[in-house]
């Protein structure tokens, strides 16, 4: 019998507010003191009051309007409650059934076709301390920074069908996170995290509807900490399950976790129903008036998303998908690329894209991976970068010297001009050198001098090249072919 996977997901993201979500201790993420960012709200003494943070509310309203969420009129917070040591007050402030936003889509594109996620809900709680274990197993140790820090919560309806589609959908809910910068959305700092809830059903060919006629059994994948492992964990419990199936197995409806090093999800606990949770109105917080909050300010405030900015860049500058992928994934890039271009058309009318766009990702953030450094912390401004393109687009500069004055610019974020000037970096410009290199590299390379005259433009460059190694990368690229050219055609 064929089965088709039913996906859904749960996502957690951290929101970067300012304080914490129901007490004005600091949202540090970087502390690294346990303990430091504490008061009694946040530990759960008895007898203290929470008060929710609006900042975080806005968050998770801009994100509703990002992905065309319904906001209601009202939304009202509840306790989840159970024990675990990390969780001092016995239950969790979250949401039940009056959540912040409800529906909405995310549209992802996979290699066949568009395809469309719908949301059910999107709710805000707070996060629970950190539990650290000793080595021998005997001991456990709490810090109650990260308590009490607010959490968004996003789950969508079950309309992922397979690994691939699943890891696309998180990755791109991570950047639209970051794009609304409410969330750094890290998943190696634990700032992300995704639950898959995966279950097989038997398959209807006749079905052409998102929604499967029937469902399996639902487990639920936790503790996935990074993209790679969300994907494993997916194929490994479609194979799994399918193999349960098989054999006439009743599957468990259950809470599974990954072993990396096992490569294999393993059974945690059975799944919780929400009654298990004894959800009820959180008596110390009032009913929250959607309709008080400047709604249209929030609505506004969402900048242009990553699905519109990739169909807009692949428009106005012909970029491959690649490309354009490389820039839309980070925002600082995206709009460092876009000040430098407009720099760019100041100097040439209709400029090509191309070459700033390599110096750019292969040469610039080349400097910058190496030493670990922000977009945001670049000394190099878009418009002195612009510049040294112009220079190479002009031929005044080799490649060769360009990537030279680009690393002085990277580490001292003077212009090229001043550069130039100050290392007293001259080109050679003077025709008689230039001729001189040019008649001894003809003269050693007849058959490519050949290959150009029936029309191979590489031959070309391949003098140039070789021209150019004679001069040190020195010559002045423009006066250069111009020369190669002339002697040739005599
Ligand atoms: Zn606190």
């Amino acid at each position: 019998m064929e089965y088709q996977p039913i996906i859904g997901l749960e996502i957690h993201s951290e929101l970067k507010t300012q304080t914490k979500m129901f007490c004005d201790c600091l949202n540090d993420p970087e502390e690294k003191h346990p303990n430091t960012n504490i008061c009694p709200v946040c530990v759960g003494h008895p007898g203290t009051l929470p008060v929710a943070n609006l900042k975080a509310v806005e968050a998770v309203l801009k994100l509703g309007f990002a992905l065309n969420s319904r906001i209601p009129k009202d939304s009202k917070f509840d306790r989840k409650n159970y024990f675990y040591p990390d969780l001092p007050k016995g239950y969790q402030i979250s949401q039940y059934d009056k959540p912040l936003a409800l529906g909405g889509a995310l549209e992802i594109k996979n290699q066949k076709s568009n395809i469309k996620i719908r949301i059910t809900r999107i709710h805000l709680e707070e996060d629970t301390a950190r539990l650290q274990h000793s080595e021998d197993g005997k001991s456990s140790l709490v810090d109650f920074n990260r308590a009490g820090v607010p959490l968004m919560e996003l789950v969508t309806e079950p309309d992922l069908r397979n690994a691939e589609d699943t890891v696309k959908f998180a990755k791109e809910l991570q950047l639209i996170l970051r794009y609304l910068e409410i969330s750094d959305a890290d998943m190696e700092k634990g700032q992300f995290r995704v639950e898959v809830n995966i279950s097989l059903s038997p398959e209807n060919p006749n079905n052409k509807s998102q929604i499967p006629n029937k469902l399996g059994t639902k487990v639920e994948i936790k503790n996935l900490n990074s993209f790679r492992v969300v994907g494993e964990a997916i194929d490994y419990e479609i194979r799994r399950q399918g193999e349960a199936l098989e054999k006439g197995e009743v599957l468990k409806q259950e809470t599974r976790g990954w072993d990396d090093a096992k490569k294999r999800t393993v059974s945690q606990r059975s799944k919780e129903d929400s009654h298990d949770y004894r959800y009820f109105p959180e008596p110390d917080l009032p009913l929250l008036d959607l309709t008080k909050l400047d709604l249209e300010a929030i609505k506004v405030s969402v900048p242009e998303l990553p699905a519109q900015k990739r169909i807009r860049f692949a428009k106005e500058y012909g970029l491959s998908d690649l490309q354009t992928e490389i820039l839309i994934g980070d925002r600082w890039l995206a709009k460092f690329f876009e000040e430098s271009m407009s720099e760019f058309k100041l100097q040439i009318p209709n400029p090509k894209s191309q070459t700033l766009v390599n110096y750019l990702t292969s040469d610039l953030m080349g400097l910058m991976n190496k030493e670990g450094v922000k977009l945001s912390e670049l000394k190099i401004n878009p418009e002195d970068f612009s510049e040294l393109v112009f220079m190479v687009e002009q031929g005044e500069l080799s490649s060769r010297m360009a990537k030279n004055i680009l690393l002085e610019m990277y580490k001292t974020g003077l212009d090229p001009h001043e550069i130039i000037k100050e290392q007293g970096i001259s080109q050679v410009s003077d025709r008689g050198a230039i001729e001189l290199v040019v008649k001894e590299v003809i003269d050693a390379n007849p058959k490519a001098v050949a290959d150009y005259k029936k029309g191979k433009e590489n031959a070309l460059a391949f003098l140039m090249g070789q021209s150019m190694a004679k001069l040190k990368g020195q010559g002045n690229p423009k006066v250069l072919i111009q020369t190669l050219k002339k002697i040739i055609n005599l």
